[in-house]
């Protein structure tokens, strides 16, 4: 079959890989009719992770069920379902307790496992044409039949789950303000998520017009850290007050207007401008270490941003992977029920054969290119 491969920095070609079998009685294999283009993805493609070469990338899947294993009561052929990015077991402690996201059993001796991607496990990933799902009775999500909302149905794999996730560990509620770094499809899906539950005044910081107009169709506010410093725009606009919520969703390689990453300019943005008690959800992601960071603190994995502030301020800070399960069903009904619309950040839909064009443009953040969805 064709899939998408790692072969090294800024280098990946979509190539015949041996086909996805059933090799255990709990898995199905889907045919994948949606694969997205994650930020996640882009880590790699960087050269920022050890991801091995010849890896399938894709951890964004959906598609129909094509093949079940003997040991499936649940899912049958035919069925249409989105696969969280999470591959989880669904019966150690942490799944036990829904963090599907930090599941024991899956990748052993590490917390969390999921499709195509660096360190978590030996799977393979969906940006091909098919995909073997482990524990697939557990983790495939039953979707309405048919091709209606492919678009919005195929956020449910990770970034629509992600962004709802960050706003949930920054603790908002009904009626209260939160600042939204990043406006990748990370940070659009938190925006959106913060309407949905009733946030007051949503604001966006990125520095590219293109996705801060997304974020303005989101219902928030677009703060321009190219024209300046954004907690000082934030602190303006909110009379000085700041912000009841904060969420990150750009990662360590969050950079200024120069292009120079600051891998603590988010976090020390957030702590700057939330307020008081608030609280701060972190989904963009940051790694245990990383050899190629640009300074020894980020080499090791450590990070310098204001904690005496944070501890003065008595803030509280969740972070960590999304647990797709968590949310995805409850977000599936939103979609169906045309409550939430999370496909409106697509710009781009390209055949598997040219998604190592998608990716060079992605990973350029160039004007226009906000999410790319790939049909096999
Ligand atoms: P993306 O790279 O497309 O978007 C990141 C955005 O952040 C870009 O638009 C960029 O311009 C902006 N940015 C960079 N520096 C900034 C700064 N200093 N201030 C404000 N904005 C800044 O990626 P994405 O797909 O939106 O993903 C965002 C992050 O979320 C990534 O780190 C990704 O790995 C992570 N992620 C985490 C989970 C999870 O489960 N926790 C799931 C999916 C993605
Ligand atoms: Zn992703």
């Amino acid at each position: 079959m064709k899939a998408l491969v790692y072969n090294g920095p800024r280098d990946v070609t979509v190539t015949d890989v041996p086909d996805a079998r059933i090799e255990s009685p709990t898995d199905v294999i889907v045919r994948i009719t949606s694969a997205n283009i994650c930020g996640s993805d882009l880590h790699m493609y960087e050269g920022r992770t050890d991801v091995e070469q010849g890896k399938t990338l894709g951890h964004e899947n959906m598609g129909i069920v094509e093949e079940v294993g003997s040991g499936i009561t649940r899912l049958k052929v035919g069925d249409r379902v989105s696969l969280p990015f999470n591959i989880a077991c669904g019966h150690c402690r942490n799944c036990n307790r829904g963090k599907t996201a930090f599941c024991l059993e899956v990748n052993p001796g590490f917390a969390g496992g999921a499709f195509g991607y660096a360190d978590m496990g030996p799977y393979q990933g969906g940006q091909a044409e098919h995909l073997r799902v482990p524990f697939a009775d557990f983790n495939a999500l039953r979707l309405p039949a048919g091709t209606e909302h492919e678009l919005d149905y195929t956020m449910l794999s990770d970034i629509f789950p992600t962004g709802w996730h960050g706003t949930r560990l920054s603790g908002l509620e009904p009626g209260e303000s939160v600042a939204i770094m990043g406006a990748g499809p990370v940070g659009l899906m938190a925006a959106m998520s913060a309407r949905i539950q009733g946030a007051d005044q949503v604001y966006v910081v990125d520095q590219h017009p293109d996705r801060l107009r997304l974020a303005e169709r989101a219902g928030a506010t677009p703060v321009d850290f190219s024209a300046g410093d954004p907690a000082q725009q934030i602190m303006e606009a909110t009379g000085g007050v700041g912000v009841d919520r904060g969420v990150e969703a750009v990662g360590w390689q969050a950079h200024d207007h120069s292009g120079e990453e600051q891998p603590a300019g988010t976090l020390d943005t957030l702590v700057q401008v939330v307020r008081a008690t608030g609280g701060i959800g972190v989904v963009g992601v940051f790694p245990p270490q990383d050899p190629n960071g640009p300074d020894e603190l980020m080499q090791q994995g450590r990070l310098a941003f204001p904690f005496g502030q944070f501890f003065t301020k008595g803030l509280t800070m969740g972070t960590g992977q999304a647990d797709v399960k968590k949310y995805n069903r409850q977000l599936r009904d939103l979609i169906t029920q045309g409550k939430a619309d999370p496909g409106f950040i697509v710009s781009h839909e390209m055949d598997l054969a040219q998604a190592a064009e998608g990716y060079r443009h992605f990973d350029a953040r160039e004007d226009g290119w906000t999410k790319v969805v790939l049909h096999p």
